[in-house]
């Protein structure tokens, strides 16, 4: 397995791994990764792939000093973190790295942590990426806009697949208003983690869409040891416009019904 990596705009570099499908089009799930070039810096977007040199090999692509940030500490963002000296986070998935979860370990050593907050800028000279806290993949899920290229880096927040309620909750419509806002601004291409197409600014519509209007045809699903499950697919993994949502549903202590309308599940 290698790294291979794709100009996607100028001085901005999607890497992937070629044990995934290295196809442009919409279609499987991949792995990938994200470097923007400015005049004094660069910024590597998450350690997404398996391959042990993805952040040397971004160094020598940038001809830069790279910082690390991170768009959340899910296990598939976070490989071989721990040989990092320092690394950018939003500080509320820091208990992920530190203290891991039923799902993954702890990171050990974890490097020097940085935090980064909704609406700061990162300067990486004659360029400025702008950070977006979205919380409801993860509690600290960030995204990353670049205003030069109209580009904006998703990580699993803005995605074909959203995996939802394993870290924190957010009710859904508090998480779309959080989407919402991102509309405002002048998007040419969204770029996610786990796909290599670009997904069109209209997919933040439609994911809206799907979890509000039509959130109630999603199906429920018991998986053996995690609870309950909504599941929801929507369109062709080959289309670009699909969704494949699971969701972790929680019950409120004093409801017998799953409320999907409220988009509030709590655990019993
Ligand atoms: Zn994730």
């Amino acid at each position: 397995m290698s790294i291979v990596h794709r100009e996607i705009a100028k001085d901005f570099w999607q890497l992937s791994s070629d044990t995934f499908p290295l196809s442009v089009e919409p279609g499987p799930a991949s792995r990938n990764a994200y470097l923007v070039c400015g005049s004094q810096r660069a910024l590597l977007f998450d350690l997404s792939l398996e391959e042990e040199g993805l952040f040397a090999y971004a160094s020598r692509l940038a001809g830069l000093p790279v910082q690390l940030v991170l768009s959340h500490a899910h296990v598939d963002h976070i490989y071989h973190l721990s040989k990092q000296p320092e690394v950018w986070i939003h500080p509320d998935d820091v208990g992920l790295l530190r203290k891991g979860s039923i799902f993954q370990k702890p990171i050990r050593p974890c490097p020097r942590l940085h935090f980064l907050r909704d609406s700061e800028t990162i300067d990486l000279g004659n360029r400025e990426l702008t950070v977006f806290h979205i919380p409801g993949h993860t509690d600290g899920s960030i995204l990353l806009w670049d205003a030069q290229t109209g580009t904006l880096l998703s990580g699993d927040t803005v995605a074909r697949r959203l995996l939802y309620g394993l870290h924190g909750f957010v009710p859904f419509p508090d998480f779309c208003r959080s989407i919402e806002k991102l509309k405002h601004l002048p998007i040419r291409k969204i770029y996610s983690a786990h796909d290599r197409c670009a997904l069109p600014p209209e997919h933040i519509d439609f994911m809206i869409e799907e979890l509000t209007a039509d959130i109630n045809k999603a199906k429920s699903v018991r998986i053996p040891f995690l609870g309950r499950y909504l599941s929801l697919t929507v369109g062709k993994e080959t289309d670009i416009c699909y969704l494949d949502l699971a969701a972790l549903v929680r019950v409120r202590a004093d409801e017998k019904d799953e409320d999907h309308s409220s988009g509030i599940y709590l655990a019993r």
